[in-house]
């Protein structure tokens, strides 16, 4: 465990980059003291998301549910909308459309350094729903996107920015895209 100098992975998401927000996006990690230790502009395949976004049922399932909580609140028919109330139906659809969207454009990949940088990471980017994502947070200040809505246009929804979910994720997140190649950088600020 090394909490001073945690590593996490970011992604800045199609409407990220097609709002002009890398600027800003990566303002706010550095505004929080947290360092950018590799970055870079690329085109993902749909391969490369599909390896990216867990396969195992519990987490395909967990996205499914995710509909069908915001489906319920909202007094939405599953069956009529989507075709199914089945969480494994719906998360594999979810599933399909996140691929879509993430390779509708260009994306920004950074490795990002710091005090419990994954953390940190996750509350600056704000919940995952942009709607639901409180104001001083990058979903809530930029975005206001909402399942019910994305899921009704059958797409994903779209919120800025992916960053790793746990130290674990991160390493597996960052050996997936920056692999073995030596763009990772290990510098010192003026303040350190
Ligand atoms: P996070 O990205 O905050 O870690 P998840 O891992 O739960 O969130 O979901 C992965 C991505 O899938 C989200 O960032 C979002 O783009 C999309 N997503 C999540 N839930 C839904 C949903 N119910 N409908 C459509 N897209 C969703």
């Amino acid at each position: 465990m090394n909490f001073k100098n945690e590593k996490t992975f970011v992604m800045i998401k199609p409407d990220g980059v097609k709002k002009g927000l890398i600027g800003e996006i990566i303002r706010r990690f550095e505004q929080r003291d947290l360092k950018v230790v590799g970055l870079e502009m690329f085109q993902p395949s749909k391969e490369d998301i599909d390896q990216h976004y867990p396969k195992d049922e519990a987490w395909i399932s967990r996205l499914g549910q995710k509909t069908l909580g915001t489906y319920k609140k909202y007094n939405i028919d599953s069956k009529k909308e989507l075709g199914t109330d089945n969480d494994l139906e719906i998360g594999t659809m979810v599933r399909g459309w996140l691929i879509e969207y993430m390779t509708s454009a260009p994306l920004v990949r950074m490795v990002v350094e710091g005090i419990h940088a994954v953390d940190m990471v996750r509350k600056i980017c704000g919940v995952t729903i942009p709607s639901l994502a409180d104001m001083g947070t990058l979903r809530g200040d930029y975005s206001a996107d909402s399942p019910a809505v994305a899921n009704t246009e059958k797409r994903a929804v779209m919120n800025l920015v992916h960053a790793s979910e746990t130290p674990e994720e991160a390493q597996h997140e960052i050996k997936h895209w920056f692999g073995t190649r030596k763009v990772i950088f290990n510098y010192k600020r003026f303040v350190d």
